[in-house]
């Protein structure tokens, strides 16, 4: 016999659920090593979290800026790239996606001044993370770096 578990992350108000993780433990012929998390299960748990928050803030951050500041229509997307951010639990990878600009605003001109038939695309949530890790990762490296002596940070490069 067995015991199985299920991990789910629902954002209030949408009633959507996404698996987070799953646990397993046998019962019978348990031992002391099978009560609880494992460090590993811990860490592959709060990965899995924070990918899942993660990626959910970025398509909600995605759409509150996709609409055309002129005209206010919905911007298309060019496409999905991956992005890794550092943060405080580690890095975590998400999609971000490339929004190509509206119709309403005029397209580039090459040197020429003729039409590059090329719209400008921007990525939607690039000011949310300038650069890609978080003000908390930024202190903890702050706190980390003060706390090493030269010799040591150089032995650790190395
Ligand atoms: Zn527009």
């Amino acid at each position: 016999m067995e015991l199985h578990w299920k991990i789910y992350l629902e954002r209030q108000g949408t009633g959507e659920r996404v698996t987070v993780c799953a646990v397993r433990r046998r019962v019978e012929g348990a031992t002391i090593a099978d009560f609880g998390l494992s460090l590993a299960e811990g860490r592959q748990l709060l990965a899995a979290l924070q990918q899942r928050v993660a990626q959910d803030q970025i398509r909600a951050y995605d759409a509150l800026r996709r609409p055309c500041r002129h005209c206010g229509r919905y911007r298309r997307i060019k496409d999905w790239r991956t992005r890794i951010f550092a943060t405080a639990l580690g890095k975590v990878a998400v999609k971000v996606p490339t929004v190509i600009s509206c119709l309403c605003t005029p397209e580039p001109l090459d040197d020429n001044d003729d039409s590059t038939h090329l719209r400008f695309s921007e990525c939607s949530v690039q000011p949310l993370f300038p650069a890609r890790r978080t003000p908390e990762v930024k202190c903890l490296c702050a706190k980390y770096g003060s706390s090493v002596s030269y010799t040591c940070r150089g032995f650790a490069a190395t």
